[in-house]
């Protein structure tokens, strides 16, 4: 089963969730955790894998034969991305805006383009006490997520519960990420940014045909509201976790909450029982 966790908004507590999760159920299953929060990767301060290897990911880029190309503009054209542009004479690439689709070296009628590596970013894995672990990260400048996401992704082993923690948002790597989950956890925190948020990463979860239930973090710091919508919508909370200094302390200090709190591992068990039950019960009625 794969499980990815979400969150509309950055710092309501998705990898405090993901790596909990992860280390709850690692004695009971085969667990892989792959951090796709590729920009800025963190369940490795929780998780503390011993890295064995490192592979760097690349796209391909266009490289122009200035002694072919007779400047006819067809490239530039095609390019949905204005990486490429034919100003008199030249033809400028600008590498960092390329999506690495290929468009313009098939489409160019002189053959000019050919496609060199350009190095986005890198993927590591390792283990950590029985969990194996992956994790992507964009190297800095480089805006292009999801190609290394992509590449995260390719890691997974259908024989392990595998946990997805997905950059925050609703854009394109968190799209990348959670596509082909079984389930989508979405965390949140009872506030009017967090609710705003959330029905955003809702709607995009429903768009991806995704089951998904919400974990609430931070009880206390703010309204109802958030329960009022999950009820109205019929969105199960699956989890809600305190506004608790204890947690914030060992968040701040790398200790994942259910190593510096055991109590919360049977927790954290219960949410996966809990999200099994819900992706079983959806094959059952598919094949009803
Ligand atoms: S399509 Fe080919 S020939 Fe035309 S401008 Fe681009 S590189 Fe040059
Ligand atoms: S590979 Fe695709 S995105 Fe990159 S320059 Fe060519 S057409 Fe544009």
């Amino acid at each position: 089963m794969i499980i990815s966790v979400a969150s509309g908004k950055g710092g309501t507590g998705k990898t405090l969730v993901a790596a909990s999760l992860a280390l709850s159920l690692k004695d009971t299953y085969k667990v892989q955790l792959l951090d796709c929060d590729v920009e800025e990767p963190n369940d490795h301060i929780f998780i503390k894998p011993d890295i064995t290897r490192s592979e760097a990911v690349s796209i391909p880029v266009p490289a122009i034969d200035e002694k072919k190309c007779t400047h006819c503009g067809k490239c530039a054209e095609v390019c949905a991305y204005n990486a490429i542009a034919v100003v008199a004479e030249h033809v400028l690439t600008f590498p960092e805006l390329c999506h690495g689709c290929g468009a313009c070296s098939y489409l160019c009628p002189e053959k000019a383009i050919s496609e060199i590596p350009n190095t986005i970013g890198k993927i590591e894995t390792g283990e950590a006490d029985g969990i194996i672990f992956g994790h992507g990260m964009l190297s800095i400048g480089q805006p292009m997520a999801p190609p290394i996401i992509r590449k995260v992704k390719t890691l997974i082993d259908k024989e392990r519960t595998v946990i997805i923690d997905s950059s925050p948002g609703t854009s394109c790597p968190v799209v990348e990420a959670i596509k082909g989950s079984d389930f989508c956890l979405l965390v949140t925190e009872p506030t009017p940014f967090g609710l705003n948020d959330l029905i955003l990463a809702v709607e995009t979860v429903r768009q991806l045909g995704v089951p998904f239930g919400v974990v609430l973090n931070r009880i206390g710091v703010g309204d109802s509201k958030t329960e009022e919508y999950c009820a109205k919508e019929n969105i199960p909370i699956l989890l809600t976790i305190p506004l608790d200094t204890e947690i914030a302390r060992l968040y701040s200090r790398g200790i994942p909450l259910v190593e510096g709190m055991p109590d919360w591992k049977s927790k954290f068990r219960e949410l996966f029982d809990n999200i099994k039950e819900i992706v079983d019960e959806g094959s059952r009625s598919l094949k009803r």
